[in-house]
């Protein structure tokens, strides 16, 4: 995709965090590889004001290539995850109300669905506790996405991976949804969760799912 189209669907993709609901105000942040680096929504800017030449190009070492604002305060976890990660070119941190909520209890989302074998395992993962904006919270998010597409981060939100910026996305409300369920579930009792050999089929089946 040429640079300018990327920069818009960035724009466009994080105005939707806000008006699904994803996340207020300038929670969250969004970036995608390029063969540069990668492209990431600069720090505390409010996503209806953003502008195409808004979003900042850094190297996979940390520096800005392009751009005069200063890029989100966790570019470290979005670097180090493209840096891990070679599949993945998008990547969403929202602080979506479900996962938060969650990842405020410092739990995994265990295997109470099917579908959290959409996110590459048999639990969604919470990354333990550390500040915002940290080489710290990176380390943390690395390990806890370890094989995974996502994770909670303790007393902050969710981070998701993909492919492209519209699979991290459709991850991000599945997510989302996820823990809205497993929250719901626990309010009515003792959650069954499905072992280790059925969520090993679920898993399979994901991976020739909606291929035509
Ligand atoms: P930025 O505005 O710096 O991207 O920060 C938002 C956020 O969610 C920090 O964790
Ligand atoms: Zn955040």
């Amino acid at each position: 995709m040429n640079p300018s189209k990327l920069r818009k669907q960035i724009i466009e993709t994080v105005i939707a965090f806000n008006t699904s609901g994803l996340s207020v105000g300038t929670s969250g942040n969004l970036s995608v590889r390029t063969s540069q680096g990668f492209l990431i929504t600069p720090t505390g800017i409010p996503y209806l004001q953003l502008k195409e030449a808004d979003i900042v190009e850094m190297d996979l070492q940390g520096n800005v290539i392009q751009g005069n604002l200063k890029p989100s305060s966790e570019w470290h976890f979005h670097r180090d995850i493209y840096q891990a990660r070679e599949e993945i070119n998008a990547i969403v941190h929202v602080h979506s109300d479900y996962a938060t909520a969650i990842a405020c209890t410092r739990v995994d989302i265990p295997a109470f669905h099917y579908m959290v074998a959409r996110a590459g395992g048999d639990s969604i993962r919470c990354a333990e506790y550390a500040t915002f904006g940290t080489e710290a919270l990176s380390q943390n998010a690395v390990k806890a996405l370890e094989g995974r597409n996502a994770c909670l981060l303790a007393n902050h939100g969710m981070v998701v991976l993909g492919e492209n910026i519209d699979s991290a996305y459709q991850l991000a409300e599945e997510v989302e949804n996820l823990a809205k369920q497993y929250w719901i579930s626990k309010q009515l009792g003792e959650v069954v969760l499905l072992d280790d050999e059925e969520m090993n089929k679920n898993l399979e089946k994901f991976k020739t799912y909606g291929k035509q």
